[in-house]
């Protein structure tokens, strides 16, 4: 824009101001990408969506709103006890308590919601809905959205399993030191602990005290090895879900119990509007899982439609977004080998792209997988940008499950 054409627009702009009328006939800042050729309805999720799936086409298929077909995956693995990395049976903070995070974004009405740290409701994501619906807000958080949750009418319910409270309490009474206390990977002090390796007899005290612990607490000797495994390597989870019906409206949501054993109040990226979610319906969705702090460092989701609208495909889009995360490591790859993230990015044009950081999925990781549905029902291999798998965080003996 030649610059006097800028001002004669902030005349008129005032004018239209100063005269009282509603709408401000600005030229748009944004840049769109062109919709689908063959118009049909998508949707891409995080793998643990692949069950849920049908619920949310069949919504889109039968014409209701973007982010309702969203919800619809999502609220699967919510509702799951079995899920522990989402809702219902999630693995609680370091104090037990379960809490939730969610963000979501609503393209047709270019709305946004979210929750942090919602405990005793299961479904977070609906919550961040009510807040994007029933408030002037975009996000509440801790005791105040947990409030509004139950004021609003949603059931209240404990969201500690047995499952969950045996694991919890098996981390408690080993009283871990290898929580989330203390300087992160972040710290330029940081060093990566020596490796440690061998058979149980040749692990720390407090690694093969955990057997004895395991068994005490009345966990099933079948599931004693993955109890121990999510003690000594917090596992995380999280769904994201994007939807782009044939009509081109989008939405996207995103919802986790975040990080096991976590520091009561710490929020990830999964409630972060930007972060664990974005969308801008002219240009396209992006939503993570993985390590929640490295993402809000680089306003993963928003980095990803930013630079789709700028002309990159998902994949390349997505990739950036992951060299941005290695660059604030200045690609030291004994601190990258820790991070673990994924990208699930759609595009306006239907185009569509998983990427991860790492390209193999290892124990109590997400799998390297991503569930698509636009008429055929299915996981996709995603791109990735290293070979290999990521190390477990926080770092400790590798032990098989
Ligand atoms: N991103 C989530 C968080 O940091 C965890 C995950 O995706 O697994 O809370």
């Amino acid at each position: 824009m030649k610059r006097r054409d800028f001002l004669s627009g902030i005349a008129v702009t005032s004018a239209t101001i100063a005269a009282g009328q509603g709408t401000v006939h600005m030229p748009s800042p944004t840049k769109e990408v062109p919709r689908q050729s063959n118009p049909k309805n998508i949707i891409i999720c995080a793998a643990n969506g692949y069950n849920y799936l049908d619920a949310g086409y069949e919504k889109l298929h039968s014409g209701a709103d973007t982010l309702d077909a969203a919800l619809a995956v999502v609220s699967g693995p919510e509702n799951d006890p079995n899920d522990d990395s989402v809702g219902l049976g999630g693995l609680p903070n370091e104090e037990g308590v379960v809490e939730l995070d969610s963000c979501l974004m609503h393209g047709p009405t270019r709305r946004a919601g979210a929750v942090g740290g919602l405990h005793d409701i299961k479904n977070a994501s609906a919550v961040a809905k009510a807040v994007m619906e029933h408030t002037g807000h975009v996000m509440l958080v801790g005791e105040g959205a947990t409030r509004f949750g139950l004021e609003l009418g949603f059931p209240k319910e404990n969201l500690l399993t047995e499952h969950s409270r045996k694991i919890w309490l098996l981390w408690k009474e080993s009283n871990s030191n290898q929580d989330w206390w203390g300087p992160g990977m972040d710290d330029p002090g940081w060093t990566p602990p020596a490796p440690m390796s061998g058979e149980l007899k040749d692990q720390p005290p407090h690694v093969q005290k955990l057997y004895a612990m395991a068994a005490d607490l009345g966990i099933a000797p079948e599931d004693r090895m993955d109890a121990i495994y999510k003690v000594l390597h917090p596992p995380t989870g999280t769904i994201n879900c994007s939807t782009l019906n044939e009509k081109g409206e989008m939405s996207s949501v995103t919802t986790t119990s975040g990080l096991a054993w976590k520091i009561p109040g710490r929020c990830g990226d999964s409630p972060i509007i930007g972060a664990g979610c974005y969308c801008d319906q002219d240009v396209g969705a992006a939503g993570a899982t993985g390590s929640g702090e490295e993402n809000i460092k680089i306003a993963g989701a928003h980095t990803i439609v930013e630079n789709m609208r700028h002309g990159m495909t998902p994949e390349e889009a997505g990739m950036d977004a992951l060299r941005r995360i290695a660059r604030n490591y200045n690609n030291d790859m004994t601190k990258i080998a820790y991070i673990s993230m994924f990208f699930y990015i759609l595009r306006r044009d239907g185009t569509y792209a998983g990427v991860s950081m790492w390209g193999e999925a290892g124990p109590g990781q997400h799998q390297r997988r991503f569930a698509v549905h636009d008429g055929a029902k299915r996981l996709e291999q995603a791109k990735f940008l290293f070979k290999g798998t990521a190390k477990d965080w926080p770092p400790m003996p590798r032990l098989s499950r």
